[in-house]
């Protein structure tokens, strides 16, 4: 699915973008313990919104395989954030 990686993921139709998220969760090794480097911060916007759904929800740790620890702090970064306007509390309105 190479040419799926080329596109920015605006471009990507519905199905698409459903089939890279299911590719991505499939790895189930938290992320962050793997390159220690990555510090959980709310203002690094880009990384913290793969964490959330198209609804705006954060993912649960079941499916991305975030260890304990790091959800924990992934979590209190995004509520953060949302505070600061910087994720959306909800971003589809259902009805
Ligand atoms: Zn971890």
């Amino acid at each position: 699915m190479k040419f799926l990686n080329k596109k920015p993921i605006d471009a990507l139709t519905i199905n698409e973008r459903r089939q890279k998220i299911r590719e991505e969760l499939k790895k189930r090794t938290c992320r962050f313990c793997k390159s220690k480097e990555i510090y959980i911060d709310f203002k690094e916007v880009k990384r913290l919104e793969r964490c959330l759904t198209e609804q705006g929800k954060i993912i649960p740790k079941r499916l991305t395989g975030t260890c304990a620890k790091h959800q924990r702090q992934l979590n209190l970064a995004i509520k953060r954030g949302r505070l600061l306007a910087l994720f959306p509390f909800v971003s589809q309105v259902i009805r």
